[in-house]
């Protein structure tokens, strides 16, 4: 039996203070996160990526940035690139996180910034997901293959093998209303088939990870999902005993 190997990603998102990120990586560590049996990542704002980065070396751990610019340098005030989070230690960065195309970034932009992830040696945690009156109107199908059709259209297929996606309905989001299992192993399948329709051999089909108000009770029950892979936490990765709670629920359901 081939077993996966899940992967949990918080996200922190604009939350901490220098003091906060220390203590709350001291307690994940205390707490025994490095030895559990899964692929965790940990997405501090930019400010604290590298004194997390610091605080995770020698762990098995792994350090991701939030968002990225679709440029490697330059006249952007304000961004942070590629180029840097790959020189701060980030093996990932979020991208297209709902947070932000709500603020205007485009499918365009998100399929850009891939390709910036790519081109630096990052593996892109590409997010995708419908709003509530999308699912109620029945087109979130439509809606997630409209937003990774314009990363297919800009990165190739081939880009989804060298990257992680996440399930983010944005109606789960920091709500507390998570997707049933049944609603995101749906999701999760059409999302495989629409990439294999697209041209993506089986072999080379990423993990996706499911988004949107997962805690430590929910968490097991998502992760019995076959299609489900993993989860990206935004919420409940700020309280330590919940976020490895729900490491460990993946290293359960992986069966180690
Ligand atoms: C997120 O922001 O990616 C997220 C899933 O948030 P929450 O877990 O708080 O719903």
């Amino acid at each position: 039996m081939v077993t996966k190997r899940y992967l949990v990603a918080a996200n922190w998102k604009m939350n901490g203070s220098r003091e906060q990120a220390d203590v709350l990586v001291r307690t994940l560590v205390d707490a025994g996160i490095a030895a559990i049996n899964a692929d965790i990542a940990l997405c501090p704002a930019s400010p604290y990526l590298a004194q997390v980065a610091q605080a995770l070396a020698g762990t098995p751990l792994a350090l991701g940035g939030q968002n990225l610019h679709m440029d490697d340098c330059g006249a952007h005030t304000g961004e942070v690139s590629g180029a840097m989070l790959k020189d701060v230690g980030c093996r990932y960065v979020i991208v297209g996180h709902s947070e932000r195309r709500c603020g205007g970034e485009t499918d365009v932009d998100v399929a850009q910034r891939v390709a910036a992830a790519l081109r630096n040696g990052l593996i892109p945690i590409l997010c995708v997901g419908e709003s509530a009156q999308e699912r109620d109107a029945g087109k979130w199908c439509e809606v997630l293959e409209r937003q990774l059709g314009s990363v297919v259209d800009h990165c190739g297929i081939a880009a989804f093998g060298e990257l992680v996606l996440a399930y983010e309905p944005v109606w789960a989001i920091g709500t507390g209303n998570t997707a049933t299992p049944e609603q995101a192993q749906e999701a999760h399948a059409a999302i495989g088939r629409y990439l294999m329709e697209a041209g993506l051999e089986a072999a080379h089909l990423p993990r996706v990870l499911y988004g949107g108000s997962v805690n430590a009770a929910n968490a097991q029950g998502l992760f019995a999902m076959p299609a489900i892979d993993g989860a990206l936490v935004g919420g409940a990765s700020l309280v330590a005993q919940e976020f490895v709670a729900i490491c460990r629920a993946a290293a359960i359901s992986a069966g180690q």
